[in-house]
């Protein structure tokens, strides 16, 4: 700006006309190349006694004549319009215009550096709180390992040490023997001795020999398969009962059921009914408009886990569902009334249970669906059950009690109805 303006400044000199000091109007050029308002050299050489002449270089000229100059003349004008009150208002304007916008373009950027900085401070103390939480998991399966391990260890030491006193005992017992016996044979070969010599009269004295017991048996094949056992799964069935949270071995609640579906005796199935409804007991925990089952255990806090079995069932919901839903009313599946749900609709549509429902990418057709609640976190988190990926999470999930809920659903005519197992694993009793 600075060079600029000091450059507008030596051109405005350059087209200043020396008699009026001002910029030239309808500049002439003299013969000696200076240049002059076409009204100050007239009126100056009017007033001249004698030769024309410059009044710069004084150079006299045989007669008054000039030339116009019009590149100068476009450049005067030019100069004098960028110093017009107007054009140097706007030129004002437009750098406030551009400073201000400078100014709020700096101001968001330091904005949005803030931010930056404020997520990178959350995403580390959230990492770091995650890290703990990741180890503290580890290390519970570490804990069940070792202590695990030591247990085997110590009841394979006692039974060794066991043996081994009782060897020890027989080992002494036997020396002890030897050492009668020696002393017998002693005594007995001092006698054989002397009855070369004289007549014995009687038999020396010696000690009853010693009975040593028979040796306890060590039966190192018992021993040995005792702990040559498939340890890992034996150890793997232990800790799985430890898991925290492990699948939940639920059960259907009967009371809950809808009229048309049917519940195997043990409660972990669940199948509609191909001849319509059956006999039921009418109560206000019965679901009767749609085709929905609780299962008997309801949770208010700590974090849960169970696996349902859907096979290749074409249709069904499941999920959680609120103590407070109304069982005789038609309700359409979403947090707002009080269900948590993942849906399958047609086979191969899945969808998470809002309104309206939101679809969901699922690329193989899960055939076991795990249900992960944390009541304290307020999460509802589905998976396929076989890889363990996610398939939805609600982050904002339910207050209060809730129970695990299903939906095997009513399917047409033609098809076979399938049935929805809550599965216990792996495929015996968890009662620990
Ligand atoms: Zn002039
Ligand atoms: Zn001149």
């Amino acid at each position: 700006m600075a060079v600029a303006a000091s450059h507008r400044g030596g051109l405005r000199e350059d087209l200043t006309c020396a008699i009026c000091c001002d910029l030239f109007r309808e500049p002439v050029m003299l013969p000696c190349m200076h240049h002059f308002c076409k009204s100050c050299i007239s009126r100056y050489w009017r007033g001249l006694q004698g030769a024309a002449s410059c009044p710069h270089c004084r150079q006299e000229f045989s007669s008054k004549q000039f030339h116009t100059n019009y590149l100068v003349t476009a450049m005067v004008e030019k100069v004098r319009a960028s110093c017009s009150d107007s054009y140097i208002r706007n030129i004002e304007k437009q750098l406030k215009e551009s400073l201000e916008n400078h100014l709020l373009k700096k101001e968001e950027l330091f904005n949005i550096i803030h931010r930056d900085k404020q997520k990178m401070d959350t995403i580390k103390s959230v990492g770091a709180e995650l890290q703990a939480r990741v180890q503290g998991e580890f290390r519970a399966l570490q804990q069940f390992l070792q202590e695990e391990e030591a247990c085997v260890l110590e009841q394979m030491r006692w039974e060794q040490r066991e043996v081994m006193d009782q060897l020890q005992c027989h080992l002494e017992a036997s020396r002890e023997a030897v050492k009668e016996l020696e002393q017998n044979i002693r005594v007995l070969q001092q006698a054989t001795e002397a009855s070369e010599n004289t007549a014995l009269t009687e038999l020396p004295q010696i000690r009853p020999c010693v009975q040593v017991c028979a040796a306890p048996e060590l039966d190192m094949k018992a021993f040995s398969a005792k702990y040559t056992v498939p340890l890992q799964y034996i150890t793997w069935r232990k800790m799985f009962k430890s898991l925290k949270p492990g699948p939940a071995p639920l059960t259907f609640d009967v009371d809950t059921a809808h009229p048309s579906l049917h519940i195997s005796r043990d409660r972990t199935v669940a199948v509609e009914s191909a001849g319509g409804l059956l006999p039921y007991k009418p109560g206000p925990q019965r679901f009767l408009q749609c085709v929905n089952v609780l299962a008997a255990e309801g949770f208010r806090s700590g974090r849960h886990y169970w696996e349902v079995g859907v096979g290749a069932k074409p249709k069904w919901d499941l999920g959680v569902a609120s103590e407070l839903v109304d069982r005789h009313a038609r309700v359409k599946l979403s947090p707002e009334s009080g269900y948590w749900t993942l849906r399958l609709r047609r086979g191969g549509e899945y969808s998470a249970g809002t309104q309206p429902w939101t679809r969901l990418p699922v690329g193989s057709a899960p055939q076991r669906v795990g249900v992960f609640l944390d009541c304290d976190e307020r999460r509802v988190s589905f998976y396929d059950a076989d890889s363990m990926s996610l398939l939805h999470c609600f982050a904002d999930g339910p207050r209060g009690k809730v129970y695990p809920f299903f939906s095997p659903c009513i399917v047409d005519d033609s098809q076979r109805p399938q049935p929805m197992h809550i599965l216990h694993h792996p495929g015996v009793s968890l009662v620990v």
